[in-house]
């Protein structure tokens, strides 16, 4: 299936690692130009000379935290500066800190926030006037399956990622006749660093190892095992495509069917 990505232009916010890289690599091989931001120069200077080796396109970085507006707006409005115009929107960030709701201070709060919601309102302001004047777009905001199931000690996340994904249906209903699609793409276990993280936090609290820790999230998934970032960017490269061009205001579990819901 041609997915009509090449020459689109996408950002992919917070990629050096895990699922925001998987998903920049996977659009850089269907022959988009990329453009991708994390906090740490080092590691994502060594991300966008990865992807640009292994797919032949120029993929353009810049360091900033997606917290801060004005880094924000400066790097949409470069990317739009190097390749013309701005098609596709990759909304992500780190994940809050796993905590009980008597341990959680309002600062926590505040910067769940800032990271998950102040994030996805930053990059959806710069982008979305810029895909209007072309009639065409694609904003996905990455959040988490907890968005259609609350997972137990992730109460920032839980409560902060429900908010992201009004904005995303809102956002779907006001742009949809400018040609622009927003969905929430909802991942369940995945291998990345994040996930080791939270398995050590897990294994530090309850004394068991984290091999169990993965080994009990195995045994919730029907799909008996943890899913790939690969396997998630296909899915986003999907909804960023052509081809998904009438699929708008939509939260898509990829889970390996963890979330029971009927819908
Ligand atoms: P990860 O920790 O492996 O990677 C996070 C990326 O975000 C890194 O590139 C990091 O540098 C960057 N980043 C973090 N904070 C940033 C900031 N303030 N500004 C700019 N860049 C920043 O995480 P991941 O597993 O790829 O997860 C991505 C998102 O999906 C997270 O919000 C996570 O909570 C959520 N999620 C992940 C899973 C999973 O199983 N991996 C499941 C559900 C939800």
């Amino acid at each position: 299936m041609d997915l009509g990505l090449t020459g689109r232009v996408a950002i992919v916010a917070a990629a050096s690692k895990g699922l925001g890289r998987a998903v920049a690599e996977e659009l850089a091989h269907e022959g988009a130009h990329v453009a991708i931001c994390a906090r740490t120069t080092g590691i994502l200077a060594q991300t966008a000379t990865d992807i640009q080796k292994c797919s032949g396109r120029e993929v353009f970085h810049r360091a900033l935290d997606v917290t801060d507006s004005s880094a924000v707006g400066a790097f949409v409005s470069a990317v739009e500066a190097r390749f013309g115009r701005i098609d596709i929107c990759v909304t992500n960030s780190g994940g809050p800190p796993s905590n009980s709701f008597k341990n959680t201070k309002p600062e926590d709060w505040r910067s769940a926030v800032d990271q998950l919601l102040m994030s996805t309102i930053f990059f959806a302001r710069e982008t979305l006037p810029r895909m209007q004047k072309n009639r065409w777009g694609r904003l996905i905001t990455i959040t988490s399956s907890a968005v259609k199931q609350p997972v137990d000690g992730l109460l920032l996340s839980n409560s902060v990622r429900a908010a992201v994904t009004g904005l995303a249906r809102t956002l779907a209903n006001e742009y949809a006749a400018d040609g622009i699609t927003v969905n929430n793409v909802c991942p369940g276990y995945t291998r990345t660093a994040r996930l080791d993280h939270l398995a050590a936090t897990i294994s530090a609290r309850t004394g068991s190892k984290p091999e169990e820790v993965f080994a009990s999230w195995e045994r919730e998934i029907p799909a008996r095992r943890l899913g790939t970032p690969q396997e998630f960017a296909a899915v986003v490269a999907f909804l960023a495509s052509e081809r998904a061009s009438y699929l708008t205001g939509t939260s898509i579990a990829v889970d390996g069917g963890l979330i029971r819901s009927l819908l």
